[in-house]
């Protein structure tokens, strides 16, 4: 039995320290609000090994950077934004290079096209590991995904569909109650039926992510 160990949240090997889920760097310090709130209580955290643990990559920056340019978020996450993001931008100018690089113009307004690959690998992670912190087990599966937010920003005919679904979204959810300590900054729902599980996240408020479960084990 003393070869028992901790597993991470991702793979089999040995956990060695912990992942925030979400990441730590979304939810601002104390200092960097005009409220001075405490926005950090109890953060959820899950096992990880060297390699799973996201703080060591830029996704975590790239997936803040994203969210943070979403029209909509609220007042935290403009603060988080105009403080912590642009100090820690100033001393990384290559995410900044990367968004200017794939600015583009919609309706006279300047935006930028998302890396949706890279948001992909980062929201693998974090439905595994939200999954874990929130049923105590691992995922072993694929997981969906379907970015809300994007819908949101984006409403040309061919989106008229996705906008639908949205809708159909926010009454499934309506009734459902909302976990999270620091709800400003993040909470999320959780859906079960027989065959799948969803969970619906709330980044500031107003961005939100589908996570679909399919093939409950
Ligand atoms: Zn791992």
């Amino acid at each position: 039995m003393s070869s028992a160990y901790i597993k991470c949240y991702m793979c089999d090997a040995k956990a060695v320290g912990k992942e925030h889920v979400p990441p730590r760097c979304l939810f601002p310090k104390r200092r960097d609000l005009a409220s001075g709130e405490d926005l950090r209580k109890e953060l959820l955290t899950v096992p990880s090994c060297n390699l799973h643990n996201s703080e060591k990559s830029g996704d975590d920056e790239y997936f803040l950077n994203v969210l943070t340019s979403i029209v909509g978020i609220n007042e935290v996450g403009r603060q988080h934004y105009n403080k912590q993001i642009r100090r820690r931008n100033s001393k990384n100018p290559s995410i900044i290079r990367r968004f200017a690089d794939r600015s583009i113009e919609i309706n006279g307004q300047l935006a930028f096209e998302v890396e949706i690959e890279r948001l992909d690998v980062f929201i693998e992670h974090l439905a595994c590991a939200l999954y874990m912190a929130h049923f105590k087990s691992k995922w072993h599966g694929d997981v969906e995904w379907l970015p809300e937010f994007l819908v949101q920003i984006q409403s040309t005919h061919e989106e008229q569909e996705e906008i639908k679904i949205v809708k159909g979204i926010d009454s499934e959810f309506n009734k459902i109650a909302l976990h999270g300590m620091n709800k400003e900054v993040f909470m999320y729902q959780v859906a079960e039926s027989d065959k799948l599980i969803k969970m619906r996240l709330y980044f500031y408020d107003n961005c939100k992510i589908l996570l679909i479960f399919p093939n409950k084990i």
